[in-house]
């Protein structure tokens, strides 16, 4: 048997290994094409039936109302934070952004280069511990949009009720929580996510747009920077991403085969409960960053006493086969992100490992 590793990767991150059997098996002879969908023509019949079985099957399991488009692009979350200014801030226009993290910063920095946008609100000065309450937020109503980052991979928080911004388009970066539960799709004008966390593989990115938002959109942009483009073109206005697309369908189908998304979300609660009561039994030993009440089931993010104990424990968590567990490059500490694909016996035996290790060094 095939012995795969705990995976708690942020991104790219842990992909079902039933997806990853079944990529394997038609890898090389795709549903009676004589080829990989590597290697079908992106015109083909073939391919576009794996395209709109995928765009159906997100329709369907996120519950996208009629009145939104689903679109497949490139450029990762990242072109996101610059296309949304450029499509929808007009210059002297004003955006609020909700600042939770370092995404958040960088989504900001991008709206700068368009129009004006401002801080809606910020935990920065509580090290972006926690999501600020519903009554923090206070923007105007003649902003362009909101824009929020709904689960803040490298701090660990994440929103659990969005503010109903009435007539102002709320638009959240969605990247590292897409698909872990449901969520009501109609309090947004746009959804976006780069795939490589419970999505698929990396190189594709999924916008959900409202199509009344696209009516806005500035129309003197290049024409790969126009969400109308792969609107008109249903995403195939050049080649896209064919096979991070196939497997996107793929690692949809599996949702669809273990339960749907209230069955995700089950798994992902009980999952990163056994974490976080490691941290909560452990009378100090393993500091969580996030408050309580902001904590996100997708990033785990912990403290030890010192770094060099935080030393000690990454090296001794390799060794016992846990991979993608120290904090993000910009904040250090640990991090364990467990996503949809992360299979809950890795959770346990993470949890274990942490209950072991205190036993010995706390
Ligand atoms: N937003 C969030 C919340 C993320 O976690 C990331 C990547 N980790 C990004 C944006 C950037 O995504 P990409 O690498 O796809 O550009």
């Amino acid at each position: 048997t095939i012995q795969r590793t705990y995976n708690f990767n942020a991104g790219p991150s842990a992909l079902p290994l039933a997806v990853l059997e079944k990529a394997q098996q038609e890898l090389v002879d795709f549903r009676e094409t004589g080829m990989s969908v590597m290697e079908l023509s992106h015109r083909s019949p073939a391919y576009e039936a794996v395209h709109n079985e995928a765009i159906k099957r997100l329709k369907d399991l996120f519950a996208i109302p009629e009145n939104y488009e689903v679109l497949f692009l490139q450029g990762g979350a990242s072109l996101q934070f610059s296309m949304i200014p450029m499509n929808f801030l007009q210059p002297g226009q004003k955006a609020g952004y909700v600042m939770t993290g370092s995404w958040s910063e960088k989504a900001i920095t991008e709206a700068k280069l368009f129009g004006e946008p401002y801080e809606v609100a910020s935990t920065k000065e509580a090290k972006y511990c926690r999501i600020p309450e519903l009554n923090e937020l206070q923007y105007n109503d003649s902003d362009a949009y909101i824009h929020v980052t709904s689960n803040n991979t490298i701090y660990g928080t994440q929103w659990q009720e969005f503010p109903d911004t009435a007539d102002i388009p709320l638009i959240a970066d969605m990247s590292s929580d897409i698909m872990s539960k449901s969520v009501d799709v109609s309090k947004f004008a746009m959804i976006y996510a780069g795939a490589q966390k419970n999505l698929g593989p990396s190189g594709v990115t999924l916008v959900i747009i409202r199509k009344d938002l696209l009516e806005k959109a500035n129309g003197k942009l290049p024409t790969m920077l126009k969400y109308g483009t792969q609107v008109k073109s249903n995403s195939l206005y050049n080649t896209p991403p064919t096979f991070g697309i196939y497997m996107l369908g793929e690692v949809l189908r599996w949702i669809e085969e273990t339960g749907g998304l209230e069955a995700v979300a089950q798994r992902n609660e009980e999952k990163a409960k056994l974490i976080y009561d490691a941290i909560d039994n452990s009378n100090g030993f393993y500091v969580g960053h996030a408050e309580h009440a902001s904590r996100s089931l997708m990033n785990i993010t912990f403290n030890l006493p010192s770094e060099d104990l935080e030393k000690k424990f990454l090296s001794e968590a390799k060794e016992a086969g846990f991979v993608g567990l120290n904090g993000h490059r910009s904040v250090g500490g640990c991090r364990a992100s467990t996503y949809n694909a992360v299979p809950y016996e890795a959770c346990k035996a993470l949890s274990e490992f942490m209950i072991e290790f205190q036993r010995e060094n706390g």
